[in-house]
């Protein structure tokens, strides 16, 4: 395993210590931006908890028995919790189900077959269906000593708020600038790329890194080239909507139309330089049209939609946004 990174060895510490002084609550809430190391942080003390014989460190030992099974994924007072298989079919739900909750319930009621303490690790929570958050919340209003239910999401409103109001909570936050920084300097990136990277990434140094790695970066500009050629009538928005569909970068893509035109817009509030993106002045307009590309990312997880029509209405209306007279004298 890696080492965490500062921001994550925070959180575990302070996990660590309310651990050591008796505080830490039955049920944990690790939430935070993806790829922030959430999970991660919350194996470590998946592992610690399952341990018989914790190190000087608080740590797991690594050693026992308890650690052996819990390194294996045969630990049997460890329960994880995540989709399943549908009934026909190799493929995975996408929502966590009432089943898999009601089974927590009468086996955090067993005594732990090692004596130690029971884990159930819960991820992505906010995929608990509306029936699995009922069931769960009746097993959180029963805390036992030595139960820890342990849940994981980037998106905590989307659980019921009776299920978030009884969980302590982990909240991991974008680091210092400075921090992320030298975190993505020590893996290896330039200077030169990594402070566009983490601006891009909103100062998610994990997500800056996941772009350095796979093109995000050159994802970003190419969409802000198209957007750019869209308005002075070089891309056609029938043609430019099927290529962005077009492959499984199309969320991305749409995440990115979405913060160019964000970006565009404080830049231009607070009268910097110029984003390479020229926006019309008509606010009102942008957010309309911003809101309208977010709705459109989140139903590209609708499969009858035809997502195709759907962007290339919001992509003409992009084109028209800068053919309007009244437009043009605001263009620069
Ligand atoms: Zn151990």
């Amino acid at each position: 395993m890696s080492p965490l990174a500062p921001w994550q060895q925070r959180i575990l510490d302070a996990a660590l210590a309310s651990l050591a002084e008796g505080r830490l609550g039955h049920a944990l809430l690790f939430t935070g931006a993806p790829r922030m190391g959430k999970l991660e942080v919350a194996q470590v003390l998946v592992r610690r908890l399952l341990c018989a014989t914790p190190g000087a460190d608080g740590l797991a030992c690594g050693r026992c028995r308890g650690c052996e099974l819990a390194a294996a994924g045969t630990h049997p007072d460890f329960r994880n919790v995540s989709f399943i298989p549908v009934e026909k079919g190799d493929k995975l739900r996408s929502e966590i189900i009432v089943d898999q909750m009601r089974e927590l319930g009468p086996w955090f009621a067993l005594t732990p077959q090692m004596g130690g303490a029971q884990v159930a690790l819960i991820s992505p929570a906010h995929a608990l269906n509306l029936n699995a958050a009922n069931a769960l919340l009746k097993t959180l209003e029963e805390p036992a000593t030595n139960r820890y239910l342990i849940l994981v999401t980037d998106r905590p409103g989307r659980l019921p708020a009776t299920i978030r109001s009884r969980c302590q909570r982990l909240e991991f936050r974008p680091p210092a600038r400075d921090e992320a920084v030298a975190w993505l300097r020590a893996r290896g990136h330039a200077d030169a790329v990594l402070g566009p990277a983490l601006d891009a990434a909103r100062g998610h140094p994990g997500l800056a890194e996941d772009w350095l790695a796979n093109g995000g970066l050159a994802l970003r500009r190419e969409v802000q080239a198209d957007l750019n050629a869209l308005a002075t009538g070089r891309q056609s928005p029938v043609p430019l909507a099927q290529r962005w569909l077009g492959d499984e970068q199309a969320e991305l893509r749409l995440r990115f139309a979405a913060e160019l035109v964000l970006d565009g817009i404080s830049q231009r509030l607070a009268a910097g330089p110029a984003s390479g993106l020229t926006l019309p002045a008509d606010f009102q307009k942008l957010s309309t049209w911003f809101d309208g590309v977010n709705r459109a990312r989140e139903q590209l997880a609708v499969p009858v939609l035809r997502h195709d029509l759907a962007l290339a209405g919001l992509l003409l209306e992009w084109r028209s946004m800068f053919s309007e007279p009244a437009m043009q004298g605001a263009r620069r």
